[in-house]
């Protein structure tokens, strides 16, 4: 499995093993410094590749059921991530948004 520094872990629907989706801190660092590139306004008013990374590979991502829409594939048995391998924080933050819209 992936050694990830930023990201989230799921689980293959074919053989149960863990996988992680996110970035290596090679891979980080290389994503922060091409952010960074291409947002030279957010930086100056404060903003960093750090922040930008963590917020989407940390907080972002999962909700979005990253590794499903980027079609990953498990590491051991290399099948496609389907609907079934969404992650409870996904599940649980859908049906958050769900009540909320019943309640309003
Ligand atoms: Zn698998």
């Amino acid at each position: 499995m992936k050694n990830i520094e930023y990201g989230y872990r799921w689980n293959c629907a074919a053989c149960g093993a863990e996988n992680a989706y996110g970035l290596t801190s090679d891979e980080a660092e290389e994503y922060i410094r091409d952010w960074e590139e291409d947002n030279a306004d957010s930086v100056a008013e404060g903003e960093t590749g750090e922040g930008a990374c963590d917020w989407w590979y940390n907080v972002t991502a999962e909700e979005n059921d990253a590794h499903i829409e980027d079609k990953e594939r498990c590491w051991k048995c290399n099948a496609v991530a389907t609907k079934e391998t969404r992650t409870d924080k996904a599940k649980w933050f859908d049906s958050v948004v769900d009540n909320l819209e019943k309640s309003s």
